[in-house]
């Protein structure tokens, strides 16, 4: 018997959701499986750490890395599966862009420590947990600012057919193809180009026709910047708008500026009402790519003067 080719799965901060799509191939998984020869998935398989410390260096043919970066140990995490692995994957849009977690970094650690060990309504007495736990990182930074990938598979999460398509790709040793268009281009409404809209609408605002594009409606539909993959499985399965899980197309660098100049270029309003109609801009634009984003840059300098300045308090404070 051929040994599969081997592999390792790694979880860095996460939801489990990309691994979940994976299993989410029920039957289809045993056209898969046999063929990999899994090395490490504590996820699913009573692996250790020291499992994956124990590889020989660039001894598996491939690692998936799911997750982004909010711990000490995420980051030694993935240095190790990078020096493991001949071909290191970013698995997911958490990987790639640092996902829905980047959102963390309008925040400095300090206040999110607050708000989740002293100030969540479910508490019923404050206190921050250490015992045996990784240091937090100041702020969520891109995967690939620490290790060089060689193929992104976005999405939150990649669809089963994404992972199926791409795990029988590696198998078969033939090139993986991921959306290389926009979810527009996917998506099969009817569209009017030159269409302006007078006002936006957010996603509960009354019921969406099921037929006509759905920016066109008013409604935030971020499929012209947002690359293809999915299906269009928003608009076209769920009558809802996309919401940009997919990350950039192909040669955008800032997700949140294009779809921002795709929007101004169809708001037929005075700067100041698009101002007011868009209510969090950043959560709606940079949802899923807060960490990849040209603007991140501004934000992050901003973070770690305040992330400095509390940690001289603090010291000063101990002494
Ligand atoms: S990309 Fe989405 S589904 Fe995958 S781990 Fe991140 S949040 Fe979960
Ligand atoms: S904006 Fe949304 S609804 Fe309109 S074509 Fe693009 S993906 Fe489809
Ligand atoms: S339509 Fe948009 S939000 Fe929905 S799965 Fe596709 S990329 Fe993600």
């Amino acid at each position: 018997m051929v040994e599969g080719r081997s592999v390792i799965f790694v979880q860095l901060s996460s939801c489990w959701g990309c691994h979940q799509s994976l299993i989410d191939l029920y039957e289809r998984l045993l056209d898969v499986l046999p063929a990999l020869n899994i090395k490490y998935w504590p996820a699913v398989v009573d692996y250790k750490e020291k499992d994956l410390e124990a590889l020989p260096e660039k001894s598996i043919d491939a690692g998936f890395i799911e997750g982004a970066l909010r711990t000490d140990h995420d980051t030694h995490l993935l240095k190790s599966a990078r020096t493991k692995s001949k071909v290191l994957i970013s698995y997911g849009t958490c990987s790639s862009y640092g996902g829905v977690y980047a959102l963390a970094n309008l925040s400095t650690r300090d206040e999110l420590i607050k708000r989740k060990y002293y100030e969540a309504e479910s508490l019923v007495k404050g206190d921050t947990p250490s015992d045996n736990l990784p240091k937090i990182t100041t702020s969520i930074s891109k995967n690939d600012d620490i290790v060089k990938f060689d193929l992104y598979l976005p999405g939150c999460p990649p669809t089963s057919d994404n992972i199926a398509g791409a795990v029988t790709a590696f198998i078969q040793g033939k090139p993986v193809s991921i959306g290389q268009k926009t979810v527009c281009d996917d998506c099969e409404r009817n569209k009017e180009e030159k269409k302006l809209v007078k006002a936006f609408k957010r996603r509960f605002d009354g019921k969406a026709d099921p037929v006509k594009c759905l920016l066109n409606q008013g409604y935030l539909c971020l499929g012209p910047g947002t690359r293809s993959g999915c299906g269009a499985q928003c608009p076209t399965n769920a009558n809802l708008p996309c919401d940009g899980c997919y990350g950039p197309p192909e040669g955008v660098l800032d997700q949140g500026a294009k779809l921002l100049s795709a929007l101004a270029s169809i708001a037929d309003m005075e700067p100041e009402k698009l101002d007011r109609e868009i209510i969090d801009p950043v959560g709606q634009f940079y949802k899923f790519t807060f960490a990849h984003g040209l603007i991140r840059k501004s934000v992050r300098t901003y973070l770690d003067e305040q992330n400095r300045s509390a940690e001289k308090r603090t010291a000063k404070e101990e002494q």
